[in-house]
């Protein structure tokens, strides 16, 4: 059995046996690898690899960095079955899916940023007569990266491609659940001789390894994607030492469907955004808004083809819905349909585990995707996230609503409005109170932008610039004429 190494300094450090933990494979429930708990002296480790290779890699030109990002981009894609099958046998999600979203996806990353930074420059001020200033944006340091378990390697390569092509050097921790493509990210950069201690990959829990990353006193900047709990926490130890943080945190994301809307556009929209990757994505939309006028046919549609979706083998080419990341992440939704049930609300499909699942595949951790009707907008169904299958469909009578709704929840991070109306798109787009607005689309990704949510869905913004400006400082320096 594969027992998953630490990454540091160049190096494969083999963790102490008594920290190894069991990774065990969504679809089957089974035992397939081992992976280790970084303690604070591993952390320590890491951050002092990291340390020293930072002035080297920093004052490296841009196009040499970029050169070294674009390498590892090539060398995921040319091992992209391999990283496929690390993520879906991580994760439970289908084959296919990480075959067509979350390799590409990382590989752009990287690709991405090699090109951004190269064209990534700072501000100059003209004061006329009296002088000028100008400002430059250097790497700060050692950045702490950390990520869940839902798009492993997309949301990691998106953490540190920016923070390596801004000239910081970096210590990555995956999440405990899904190690294996952030392993396979180690063996790349081995492979493509990436200076030592450039990237570090520790693997650990969160509570250990993370907070060990969070509290050292050698990582200047932390950035954090995760549970809007463990986003507080993090906020919380990173505030005494004043590092600069960004947390990318959960959602309860609305999709709403006005009268006016391309009927099939949007109910296959509402769709994808529901259920893809389990539902297991932070900008699902898993609360379905629709006008009363299509309320009962759009219900009904949606129940018929959320019924068609094939649940099982993640391996199989025609699997829509593969298994939840884990047992506790399933009785965590289990737990919730419950509470549906308890708030008044009708499940009127899923939300069973299925009884038809091949051999071998008996012990994973599948349920059927469910919709939720009758619970109104205050229920903890509809305020709190569940991350997985389950979507309610709620009506409304007036733009107005709609957006009173929407805007109902903590979370601030993402929404989907279907509709042909152009004035009513761009309208309720800037009253909805979210850092992500996608009109007749979903998941549509233009990297320059600033990716990021608002209120509890975090603070700080990922993607182009932003990214760049985050992981560098700048320094103003006046000249006077
Ligand atoms: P999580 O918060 O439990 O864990 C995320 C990471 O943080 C893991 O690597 C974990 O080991 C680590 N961690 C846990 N406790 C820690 C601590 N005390 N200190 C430091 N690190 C700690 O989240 P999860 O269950 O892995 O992922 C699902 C959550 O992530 C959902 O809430 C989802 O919405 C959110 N998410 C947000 C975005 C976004 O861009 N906004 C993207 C993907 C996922």
């Amino acid at each position: 059995m594969e027992i998953i190494r630490h990454y540091i300094g160049g190096r494969w450090v083999t963790a102490d046996p008594a920290t190894l933990m069991d990774n065990i494979a969504p679809a089957t429930g089974r035992v397939y690898s081992r992976v280790p708990c970084a303690r604070a002296a591993t952390v320590d480790d890491a951050v002092q690899a990291a340390q020293a290779a930072f002035p080297a890699w920093a004052n490296l030109p841009a196009a040499r960095r970029a050169a070294w990002l674009m390498a590892i981009a090539d060398l995921i894609e040319a091992r992209m079955e391999a990283f496929a099958r690390a993520e879906s046998l991580d994760t439970g999600k289908p084959l296919s899916l990480a075959r067509r979203m979350d390799i590409p996806r990382a590989v752009e990353n990287f690709r991405f940023f090699a090109h951004a930074i190269t064209q990534f420059s700072s501000e100059s001020h003209d004061m006329g007569e009296q002088g000028f200033n100008y400002t430059l944006r250097r790497p700060i340091g050692v950045a702490g990266l950390i990520s869940p378990w839902n798009l492993p390697l997309y949301l990691f390569s998106w953490k540190i491609a920016p923070a390596l092509a801004a000239g910081n050097t970096v210590v990555a921790k995956p999440s405990e659940i899904t190690p294996m493509t952030a392993s396979l990210l180690a063996q790349v950069c081995d492979d493509a001789g990436l200076p030592p201690g450039v990237l570090n990959i520790v693997h650990g829990m969160g509570p250990e390894t993370g907070e060990a990353i969070v509290t050292h006193p050698g990582v200047s900047m932390i950035s954090f994607t995760g549970s809007t709990a463990v986003g507080r926490r993090i906020a919380g130890l990173a505030a005494p030492a004043f590092k600069k943080i960004s947390l990318e945190l959960g959602g309860k994301n609305a999709t709403i469907v006005f009268e006016d809307a391309d009927y099939e556009a949007a109910l296959a929209g509402t769709l994808r955004a529901g259920f893809t990757n389990q539902g297991q994505i932070c900008l699902c939309g898993s609360r379905i808004l629709v006008h009363r006028s299509l309320y009962e046919r759009f219900v009904a549609d949606l129940v018929a083809r959320v019924r068609q979706l094939r649940v099982g083998d993640p391996l199989a080419d025609d699997t829509d819905i593969g298994a939840l990341v884990s047992q506790g992440h399933r009785a965590k939704v289990l737990h919730y349909l419950d509470l549906a049930r308890a708030e008044g609300g009708t499940i009127e499909t899923g939300g069973t585990l299925p009884d038809d699942l091949p051999p071998g595949l008996e012990g994973g951790y599948y349920l059927r995707p469910a919709v939720i009707t009758g619970l109104g907008p205050g229920c903890r169904v509809n305020q709190e996230e569940i991350f997985g299958p389950v979507v309610t469909v709620q009506p409304f009578e007036d733009d107005a609503e709609a957006v009173r709704i929407a805007n109902s929840t903590p979370y601030g991070l993402s929404a989907v409005i279907w509709t042909s109306h152009l004035a009513r798109a761009h309208r309720v787009a800037a009253q909805l109170a979210t850092g992500i607005v996608w009109v007749n689309s979903w998941l549509v990704r233009d990297l320059r932008t600033p990716f990021g949510g608002v209120r509890q869905s975090g603070i700080g913004r990922e993607g182009g610039l932003e990214a760049l400006r985050f992981f560098t400082e700048p320094k103003n320096i006046y000249i006077q004429l």
